[in-house]
C-alpha cells in the first residue's frame, strides 16, 4: 500500500505530519525537491536506509545524500566543517549543491556506502524542508529504480515504486530537473564529482579553481572516491544517441540519422530544441533551463511511446549544459556522434 499525498497547491502541515510519521517509523517517503524527486528515509536509521537500497536495487557501495533543513544539523552529519564548506553553504543553501565532508559518527555506514565521507545538502523546496523539519535529516537518492532516468514528476515515482514504498508526496513538476552538483571538500582541493543544478562557474566565483574528477568527463572509470559514478545511469529501454557539434550541422545530422535508423525498420524518437520529422518527437524547449527541466521527462516519455532509438540533440557544456550533457552521455552509454 502506498499513500499518495497531493500537495501541488503548496505545503500542508497536517499532511506533512503524516509523511513525517512514516519517516520516523523507518518507512520510505518519496518527496519533491527543486532538483528531482527523492526517495527518503531517516538518514540515521540503518534499517530504514537499507530499505532505500532494496527498493531501488541500488548497489550497496553507491552512497546517499543526506538532506538537512538547518545549518546546525551539519555538525551532526559531518565530523569537520572546513571554512570553504561554510562559505559555500551560506552562499548556496538552500540549493542544488551537495558537499562531501568527513563523515560524522552518528551517520551509519550504510548511508555512505561504507565511505568515511558523507554527502550533505539543504534542498530549496518548501515541501522537502517542511518534511525534514517535521522529522529528521533524510537520506535520499533520486526516486527511480537504479539505472533509470531520474523522476521529475510524481507520476514517474508512481511508475517505479507504487505499492513498494509507504508514501509519495506529489508536489508537481520539479523546477531544475537535473540532480544537485556534488563537490568534494574532504580532500586537498575542491573537486567536482558530479555536475548538476548549480553551475560550476558559480562555485568557482566563491572558492576559485575547482578540480574536475576525470569521471565527470565521461570515462567509465573505477572510482574509489565516488562509487556512484561507475554505474550505468539515466538509461531508458531505448538506445540513446547524442549528436553534438555546431547547431546547423547537428540539425542536419539528426535528420540523416533518423532516415538511417528508419531504413533499418526501427522506430525513431528525437528530443531536441528544434522541430524534427521522426516517428516520435519531444520538444526540449529553447532555453538552457527548459532543456534541463525537460531532459529526464523526455527520456521517459519517448520510452513509453515505444521507440527503439532516441536521438538527442547535444547542448553546449557550460552552465547547466555541463550537467545536461553529463546525463545525456551516460544515458547514451557514451554513444556520441559528432556532426
Ligand atoms: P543520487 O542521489 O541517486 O543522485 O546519488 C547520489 C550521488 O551522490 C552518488 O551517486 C554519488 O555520486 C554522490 N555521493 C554521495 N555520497 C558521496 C560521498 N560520500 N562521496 C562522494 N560522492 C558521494
Ligand atoms: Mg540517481
Amino acid at each position: 500500500m502506498t499513500v499518495v499525498i497531493n500537495m501541488r497547491d503548496g505545503v500542508d502541515e497536517e499532511k506533512i505530519r503524516i509523511a513525517a510519521r512514516f519517516i520516523l517509523r523507518g518507512e520510505l517517503v518519496a518527496f519533491p525537491t527543486e532538483t528531482v524527486y527523492g526517495l527518503g528515509a531517516d538518514a540515521l536509521n540503518e534499517k530504514a536506509v537499507r530499505k532505500i537500497f532494496e527498493a531501488k536495487k541500488r548497489p550497496a557501495d553507491n552512497p546517499l545524500i543526506i538532506h538537512i533543513a538547518r545549518l546546525d544539523d551539519l555538525e551532526r552529519i559531518a565530523r569537520e566543517v572546513p571554512p570553504e564548506a561554510r562559505l559555500l553553504a551560506e552562499r548556496f543553501w538552500p540549493g542544488p549543491l551537495t558537499l562531501v565532508l568527513p563523515k560524522g559518527e552518528d551517520v551509519p555506514d550504510v548511508t555512505t556506502g561504507g565511505l568515511d565521507t558523507v554527502a550533505v545538502r539543504m534542498p530549496a523546496h518548501p515541501i522537502a524542508l517542511s518534511l525534514i523539519r517535521a522529522s529528521t535529516p533524510i537520506a535520499a537518492p533520486s526516486a527511480n529504480v537504479s539505472g533509470k532516468p531520474s523522476p521529475t514528476l510524481a507520476e514517474h515515482v508512481v511508475d517505479d515504486f507504487y505499492g513498494r514504498i509507504a508514501c509519495i508526496i506529489d508536489g508537481g513538476e520539479t523546477e531544475i530537473g537535473v540532480e544537485s552538483t556534488v563537490l568534494d571538500l574532504s580532500s586537498e582541493r575542491p573537486t567536482l564529482l558530479r555536475p548538476g543544478g548549480l553551475p560550476l562557474e558559480e562555485i568557482e566565483k566563491v572558492v576559485g579553481g575547482v578540480e574536475v574528477h576525470p569521471a565527470v568527463e565521461g570515462k567509465p572509470v573505477d572510482v574509489a572516491r565516488s562509487p556512484g559514478m561507475k554505474y550505468r545511469h539515466y538509461s531508458p529501454s531505448a538506445q540513446v544517441v547524442v549528436v553534438e557539434g555546431a547547431r546547423e550541422k547537428v540539425r542536419r545530422k539528426i535528420g540523416e540519422l533518423v532516415e538511417e535508423y528508419r531504413s533499418k525498420g526501427l522506430r525513431v524518437g528525437v528530443m531536441a530544441t528544434e522541430t524534427h520529422d521522426a516517428d516520435e518527437f519531444f520538444h526540449l524547449g529553447k532555453t538552457e533551463r527548459e532543456v534541463a527541466r525537460n531532459l529526464f521527462k523526455a527520456l521517459r516519455e519517448l520510452d513509453k511511446r515505444g521507440v527503439d532509438v532516441i536521438i538527442a540533440e547535444g547542448v553546449e557544456e557550460r552552465g547547466l549544459g555541463l550537467a545536461v550533457m553529463n546525463r545525456l552521455k551516460k544515458a547514451a552509454g557514451y554513444r556520441i556522434v559528432r556532426a
